[in-house]
């Protein structure tokens, strides 16, 4: 488990799962192990020795002046999936959030960056047969842009079954009365607040976090990797407008890149989070700060 202090912020970690995959999971067949291998730095942390990327699936829960808010809720467990290591998975995600200090129902805002099946999980849990909502005293923000969007395209490509993923993560938040839905800039508090970054899906955004001085923001799925900080241009296969991602990538570095900020990646695995520092094209993410 890992915690980050940004000014009186506190931000604490919980992994579900993390595991490496082979490029063309993220990626397709755009990364040659030639290209992986020019970026040393990305050893032994994020892509290990038979050049497999790798990834990691959390939740963060943002404490900022007494809320305690979970971003994002990865896979969940029951859940039918098409994805194998996805499907009925029985994991320890809800004890592991207790052993961190956060009962379920101590959490009083559930926050989904966009509703991808990663992002969701949790939202839900299986009780006698029914999904019931994981955090009975949350209020669940969803973004407006996102509910519209998939309420209208959910389908089913082959590897997601967006309107399974709804049905059982999503729409019975409605149906228990928890939901809201926010626009793109919404402030949680005056601590926290959304940051719009479209183009992985259409309402996707980011969360920035800004407390005595310090900034820091968590990414979402506008890159799943730290090798997208190296190659901004390099976009995933499941993002919905490959162009505004990309613009969207480039701009969130150049941003967070210009000033020191702690760069939360929702798909970085150990330590996670980082600090840009620019090379040639591209960035690196650095483990420490930098020096003032
Ligand atoms: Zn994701």
């Amino acid at each position: 488990m890992r915690r980050w202090t940004v000014g009186d912020v506190r931000i604490t970690q919980v992994v579900e799962m993390q595991n490496a995959s082979p490029a063309s999971f993220l990626f397709g067949d755009a990364l040659s192990p030639e290209r992986i291998g020019r970026y040393g730095w990305l050893r032994p942390r994020h892509v290990d020795e038979r050049g497999r990327l790798i990834g990691s699936i959390h939740c963060f829960v943002v404490e900022s002046q007494g809320r305690r808010i979970a971003v994002d809720t990865c896979i969940g467990n029951d859940k039918p999936r098409l994805v194998e290591r996805w499907h009925q998975r029985q994991g320890g995600f809800l004890q592991d959030m207790a052993a961190a200090g956060f009962d379920p129902a101590s959490i009083d805002t559930v926050l989904c960056t966009h509703l991808h099946v990663d992002h969701v999980g949790w939202n839900t849990r299986l009780v006698d047969g029914r999904w019931v909502p994981t955090f009975p005293n949350a209020r669940y923000l969803f973004g407006r842009t996102e509910w519209e969007h998939w309420t209208a395209h959910a389908e089913n490509d082959g590897t997601i079954d967006q309107g399974q993923v709804l049905a059982d993560s999503v729409t019975p938040i409605f149906e228990a009365g928890l939901a809201q839905l926010v626009e793109v800039d919404h402030a949680v508090t005056d601590e926290v607040r959304l940051e719009s970054t479209p183009g992985h899906t259409p309402g996707h955004v980011s969360v920035h976090i800004a407390s005595g001085g310090a900034v820091a923001v968590i990414t979402g799925d506008l890159m799943h990797h730290p090798i997208q900080c190296c190659e901004p241009d390099l976009g995933s296969r499941f993002d919905w407008q490959p162009e505004m991602a990309r613009a969207t990538r480039r701009a969130f570095l150049e941003r967070y890149g210009a000033r020191p900020a702690l760069v939360l990646g929702t798909h970085f695995a150990t330590p996670t989070g980082g600090w840009l520092r620019r090379d040639g094209d591209g960035w690196e993410l650095m483990e420490s700060p930098p020096l003032r």
